[in-house]
């Protein structure tokens, strides 16, 4: 069976020092959907999500991405880091988009979408160039190729930053806050990208406070309190009609 593009988390620990971020996790992202992550400022929500994509090594649990184990391989009871270049391989079919957009300021946009398929997956330049055109107009920046991100706005930046992360053709997006650090008259251009990427079938993780756009493009929600997974569910019903009471109170408090 191909199973491209999902995401299962079971029981995943993790604790920087004596501080345990995430308690016991379970989630499921099944191909092609959308799936966004709530709650409040310090429930381990970037933190999930930096595993996911192994910027961060769980402690304890399964974490299967793409229908592998990630990151490291359960034996003999004990927890084996896969090889460096195998991590490699996983991580480039994961697509990862901050807050911060983190492009590289002294390239061009053009060559910000350009280096993951030229340096990681050492694709030829034409063909990455040809591509990489093709991707910033699909986000609605044609002709902008040639410009640094200084010139861009944040709204231009952060489309940049998906059209970088599409470049690796990736099975998964994760999102974290990807318009938390925008102007808000720009919110709606990225979420509009967004929005089609989630109508063209992409499996996305997302951490977000819009809960219009949750309700409009989710399947599944998850809210977070404390490290721990308080309730997942239909993104209507969670959102809509939440049964436990720390998620009717964070939904009180955002809404
Ligand atoms: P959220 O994204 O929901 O705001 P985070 O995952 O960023 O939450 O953080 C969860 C908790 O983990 C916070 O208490 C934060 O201070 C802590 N934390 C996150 N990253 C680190 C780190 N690298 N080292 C130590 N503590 C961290
Ligand atoms: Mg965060």
């Amino acid at each position: 069976m191909n199973a491209d593009g999902t995401i299962v988390a079971r029981k995943l620990c993790k604790s920087f020092g004596r501080h345990q971020v995430l308690r016991d996790i379970d989630l499921t992202v099944a191909a092609g959907e959308i799936s966004c992550i709530i709650g409040p400022s310090g429930s381990g929500k970037s933190t999930l999500l930096r595993c996911i994509n192994g910027l961060e090594t769980v402690d304890r649990g399964v974490l299967r991405v793409n229908g592998e184990d990630f990151g490291y391989v359960e034996k003999d009871d004990a927890y084996h880091a896969v090889r460096p270049k195998r991590l490699a391989e996983q991580r480039a079919r994961i697509g990862m988009v901050f807050q911060q957009f983190n492009l590289f300021p002294n390239m061009t946009a053009e060559s910000n979408v350009m280096s993951g398929p030229v340096l990681v997956k050492k694709k030829d330049r034409a063909a990455s160039r040809e591509q990489a055109r093709e991707l910033l107009a699909k986000v609605g920046l044609e002709g902008c190729g040639h410009k640094y991100p200084a010139q861009l706005s944040g709204g231009q930046q952060q489309r940049v930053a998906i059209a970088r992360a599409l470049a690796m053709e990736p099975t998964i997006m994760l999102f974290d806050e990807p318009t938390s650090a925008l102007d808000p008259e720009r919110v709606g251009e990225v979420l509009a990208v967004m929005r089609d990427l989630a109508g063209n079938g992409m499996t996305m993780l997302l951490v977000t406070h819009e809960m219009g756009f949750a309700r409009e493009v989710a399947d599944e929600v998850l809210f977070m309190d404390g490290g721990i997974a308080v309730e997942r569910g239909d993104a209507r019903e969670v959102l809509g009609n939440p049964r436990e009471k720390r998620t009717q109170a964070f939904l009180e408090r955002v809404l």
